[in-house]
């Protein structure tokens, strides 16, 4: 059986894209079938494989990244797209004996006898990893490391918007491993559609909650486990005890990543209405004081596309006419057309019903919004769609947890924001709007694995009383399991 449609009456440039995924997906199924279950040595094989090859790709990847965002820190790429991801495959190597090994579960020995109850993760068997543009390595590799860990065949598609990313990408795949182990897709909309189409073992979407969508739907009509990495607007609550400079440098720090084109980017905060002024006034001398001609510099990310960039300026000129305070962080010149930079700007007290406050922003504009009690702050998070991350800022520890325990998110940091995505240890995921499933770690392991529940039979137990025709035994175990529940 094909397994994939073919979509040849396209006659798109993707067909033999297309053509070629076929070709990808039907080996790497064979091979899952020859070859169901690598060892704990050669899933840890893998793994240095893959560390090794990001380490040794380095200036590649940070060349393709500088190509694609127009300027891209280097520092930012070895931090994120290369350290972070051998640190995430050294992590797994070192847990995975412990993963990997059958977990025992109680069985009653009165019914069961010596009989044996665990669980054995078993490979899922071949899995697609469609990544969006704005982490092009972090969010392929990454996830590979859990994919291969859990014994996995694995196909990527990097996004369509990263061009010198994902040649990279491709050859230092195929350099590395077989193909039948792991393989990259590249192409443009109908490879990616295409892609969706296929019957994965597992698919792992990261991406627009719009597209999100509508990948599970199409997943849906062939029953394909799908794990949503999506978006939305992740919020920052400050207390007035953490209206200080330390607390803007940490949201400004993580608006300032990639220039606000982070899915864990804070997206606008909640401050009390009267220190606004404070936390303007902080924010304007931590860019003055601490990050001079910033916006224009080699530290500050290109925003990836004229059409993204036209979209944020959009937003700008939006709450403006609206009659909202728009103060930038930083006096800006021209927007340079190669680089695509701008200057980062906070917009005080917006409405809600403003473009900026309804939408992802993904770009450097910080709403902050203000509020009377904590449990307006609160109440403004619960209204809308549950986050993917949300932060709290306080010194009192009562209160973070108070925040944590009344609000719903897919990660949180208390007193920072977004480290929770660089340990390799924590889930990382959404709730609703914002996603489903996890990556990284143990619980990205699972995800990717299949959780067998397996009984093995002993000696001296009951079982016979489960079949018909029912005798003495199942009296005898119905009736005693009665007496006991003191029925
Ligand atoms: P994008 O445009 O690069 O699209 C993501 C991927 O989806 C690409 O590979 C693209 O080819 C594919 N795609 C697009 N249309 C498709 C279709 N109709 N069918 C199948 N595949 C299709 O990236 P984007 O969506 O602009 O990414 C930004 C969004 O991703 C933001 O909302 C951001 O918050 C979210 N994001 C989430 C995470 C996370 O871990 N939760 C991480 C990064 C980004």
């Amino acid at each position: 059986m094909s397994t994939i449609e073919h979509d040849t009456k396209t006659g798109s440039a993707d067909t033999a894209a297309i053509e070629e995924l076929h070709e990808i997906v039907d080996r790497q199924r064979a091979a899952f079938l020859a070859d169901p279950f690598p060892s704990l040595d050669e899933r840890r094989a893998l793994l240095a494989a893959l560390a090794g090859m990001v380490m040794s790709n380095r200036t590649q990847i940070e060349e393709a990244m500088s190509a694609d965002f127009g300027v891209h820190p280097t520092l930012a790429t070895d931090l994120i797209e290369v350290l972070g991801v051998a640190g995430r495959a050294a992590y797994v190597a070192e847990q995975l004996e412990g993963w990997m090994a059958p977990e025992p579960r109680y069985s009653d020995p009165t019914l069961y006898g010596t009989g044996r109850a665990f669980v054995q993760p078993q490979p899922k068997g071949v899995v697609g990893n469609i990544s969006p543009w704005n982490f092009p390595f972090d969010l392929s590799v990454g996830p590979l490391t859990e994919m291969l860990a859990a014994g996995n065949r694995v196909v990527l598609k990097p996004s369509e918007h990263t061009p010198a990313c994902s040649e990279v990408l491709r050859d230092m795949i195929r350099a590395t491993f077989d193909r039948d182990r792991v393989d990259v897709a590249v192409g443009g909309l109908e490879l990616a559609k295409a892609f969706t189409r296929v019957r994965w073992d597992h698919l792992l979407y990261t991406g627009s909650p719009e597209i999100g969508r509508q990948i599970a739907m199409t997943a849906a009509e062939q029953l394909v486990p799908v794990t949503l990495e999506l978006g939305g607007k992740c919020p920052a609550i400050l207390t007035d005890d953490s209206i200080d400079a330390e607390s803007v440098k940490q949201v400004l720090g993580t608006k300032a990543l990639k220039n606000g084109q982070m899915c864990i980017s804070v997206d606008y905060c909640l401050v009390p209405r009267e220190r606004m002024d404070d936390f303007a006034r902080l924010a304007v001398e931590h860019v003055r004081e601490n990050m001079p001609d910033f916006y224009s510099s080699e530290n500050n990310t290109g925003i990836i596309t004229n059409r993204h960039l036209e979209r944020i300026q959009n937003l700008i000129e939006d709450a403006q006419e609206r009659g909202c305070e728009v103060r930038p962080l930083e006096e800006g010149g021209e927007i340079d057309p190669d680089t695509r930079q701008l200057p980062m700007s906070i917009v005080l007290d917006p409405p809600d019903d403003l473009a900026l406050m309804q939408e992802e922003i993904f770009g450097p504009i910080l709403p902050v919004k203000a509020y009377d009690e904590i449990d307006e702050a609160i109440g403004h998070v619960n209204a809308g769609e549950r986050p993917l991350a949300l932060y709290v800022f306080s010194k009192d520890e009562q209160v973070a947890d108070d925040v944590l325990r009344r609000t719903t998110s897919g990660g949180a940091c208390v007193n920072a924001a977004a480290v929770h995505g660089a340990l390799p240890s924590l889930p990382f995921g959404g709730i609703g709007e914002s996603g489903s499933g996890r990556h990284h770690g143990i619980e990205g392991f699972r995800e990717f694995s299949n959780l067998r529940g397996v009984f093995v039979r002993g000696e001296g137990d009951l079982i016979e009383a489960f079949a018909p025709p029912y005798g003495d035994t199942a009296q005898a175990v119905v009736g005693a399991a009665f007496e006991e529940a003191g029925g």
